[in-house]
């Protein structure tokens, strides 16, 4: 099969295994040529692990570490006439180069918010790993089926209180606009918070705590958004904020449970905004990121899921010097973006950029790089002519 890219509205609808492949191996290369510190973790689980964050930190675990690594992920599998989502390939990819390493790597492909996703993860841990040192929660997902009363839950992408007004880019006519988000009813943040907030990541925790297969010293983190002035009505301050303020709230109360029995820690990580799948739905995202990756690229600090992930875990969570925390106790990975001087100028861009100086003004074209890498697209040396078998 020739597979091309086919994008519908923010989502790619193909992806392409050799292309998920060089995706990964470039990661893990960027993870080996760092200085990992001498201790870290050695049994990880991450909760969605083929995409974005999640797959970095499996890739920093397992390359820079040589961890074992268990992965939840919800993927679509290949068939002979169609290829499977970006996210298959990657994790097909990363669990063959981490066998080849002798590492185990092993994957399960299941809805994370369901208990039998549980049930199968402590028992592969059982089988497998012995016990869990390092859990990262890195879900981006549109709803949840609660498993203790079987109602599904959709998040929402809305403001709170008032209706909002914001530029924003259509990606795929490229035409800057504007769109309005009508006020979150009650009901949708109470949604939001069931599916992105805290609860799925506290029910993990309790389950594999009964189960007794967490380590002492065992570690968590789970990853936030914050941002500023920007994109703090349509996220900090809209439903999906409300959702990440559940997770500070988890946290707590993860942390309580672990320092107990088992002296460990749980953290929420603030990371930067970049190109994911989670990220390119959510409106206003691609124009802020198209005008800070122009911003943060003139500066030198730009840096994507792998260098994110890489400065969390080695200067960070597994790092012998102090953490870089806030007043509420989360790790800040994300202070170059803040800076004043980058959010003024990304701000001066905002209020000039229009569909006629897009390219001048923003790097909408680096966003479009790496969302097309995102499922395969776009590397140098992948034979994109070549007739390639979708089942991996
Ligand atoms: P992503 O879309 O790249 O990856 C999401 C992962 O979740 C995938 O591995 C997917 O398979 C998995 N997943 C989704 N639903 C699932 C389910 N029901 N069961 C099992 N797995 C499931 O997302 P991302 O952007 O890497 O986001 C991960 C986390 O990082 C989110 O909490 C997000 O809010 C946070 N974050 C993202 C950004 C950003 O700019 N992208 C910035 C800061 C924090």
């Amino acid at each position: 099969m020739i597979i091309k890219p086919k994008v519908r509205g923010f989502i790619c609808t193909t992806a392409h295994p050799v292309g998920c492949a060089e995706n990964v191996q470039q990661q893990i290369d960027y993870v080996a040529a760092q200085n990992a510190p001498s201790s870290g973790p050695k049994n990880v689980l991450v909760i969605g692990c083929s995409n974005g964050y999640g797959l970095a930190s499996r890739i920093t675990s397992a390359f820079g570490f040589g961890a074992n690594t268990l992965g939840v992920m919800f993927e679509k599998e290949p068939t002979e006439r169609r290829p499977a989502s970006a996210g298959w390939y990657n994790t097909r990819a990363l669990e063959k180069a981490a066998q080849e390493k002798g590492l185990y790597a092993q994957s399960l492909n299941v809805d994370a918010f369901s208990d039998e996703a549980k049930t199968a993860v402590i028992e592969a841990v059982k089988a497998n790993m012995g016990k869990i040192d390092l859990v990262v929660y890195s879900l981006g997902a549109p709803r949840r089926k609660d498993p203790e009363t079987g109602t599904v839950y959709s998040s929402t992408l809305k403001p709170i209180g008032k209706a909002v007004t914001r530029k924003n880019l259509n990606t795929d006519t490229r035409e800057v606009g504007e769109v309005t988000l009508e006020p979150a009813t009650e009901e949708e943040i109470f949604n939001t918070v069931k599916v992105m907030g805290g609860e799925d990541w506290e029910r993990w925790m309790t389950a594999l705590d009964d189960a007794g297969v967490l380590a002492d010293g065992v570690k968590t983190t789970a990853y936030t958004y914050i941002g500023k002035e920007l994109t703090w009505p349509i996220y900090g301050g809209a439903t999906i904020g409300k959702a990440k303020e559940d997770l500070d709230r988890a946290s707590v109360a993860i942390n309580k449970k672990l320092a107990d029995k088992y002296q460990g820690v749980s953290y929420v990580a603030v990371l930067k905004a970049l190109v994911t799948q989670s990220s390119s739905a959510i409106p206003v995202m691609p124009l802020y990121i198209s005008a800070l990756y122009r911003v943060m690229k003139e500066e030198g600090t730009h840096e994507g899921c792998i260098e994110q992930i890489t400065g969390l875990f080695f200067d960070q969570l597994f790092s012998e010097n102090a953490l870089n925390l806030d007043d509420t106790g989360r790790i800040r990975m994300e202070d170059n973006e803040l800076k004043a001087s980058v959010q003024e100028k990304v701000a001066a861009i905002w209020e000039q950029v229009n569909t006629e100086n897009l390219d001048e003004l923003t790097d909408f074209k680096g966003y479009q790089e790496e969302f097309f890498k995102l499922f395969g697209f776009g590397f140098e040396g992948v034979d994109y002519d070549a007739d390639v078998d979708p089942v991996v």
